[in-house]
């Protein structure tokens, strides 16, 4: 399951920071998933769930921010969130965009215990 390596990439990432810190205790990780992306925002929850069960870090929580996918025009400079596959931009019709963002997949913040 590719969202299970994924929540595991994601598990590493905080264990590593949260050492590097000084063993700070981290309740959260923000972590934000495009919607082109490929990633199931509901399987790495779910992948993210199973793996810090009956560990150390069972009250660590996912949080996921969804992305939209965003283009902007080429021709106009126009940004605007696709919606389904209407790919050409609303403002001058063009059908010269490119994608901005909306494949994203990376930690955001990560929220620690204390001061
Ligand atoms: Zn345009």
């Amino acid at each position: 399951m590719h969202e299970l390596s994924i929540a595991n990439s994601i598990l590493e990432a905080v264990q590593a920071e949260a050492a590097r810190r000084g063993g700070v205790c981290v309740r959260s990780v923000g972590v934000r998933v495009g919607e082109w992306s490929g990633v199931v925002p509901e399987a790495l929850e779910f992948g993210f769930e199973a793996l810090v069960k009956d560990t150390a870090w069972k009250s660590l929580k996912l949080q996921i921010e969804r992305c939209p996918r965003r283009q902007r025009c080429t021709a106009c400079g126009h940004e605007f969130a696709v919606d389904g596959y209407e790919w050409n931009c609303p403002a001058c019709n063009s059908s010269q965009t490119v994608p901005i963002s909306g494949d994203e997949l990376e930690i955001a913040y990560l929220e620690v215990e204390g001061p």
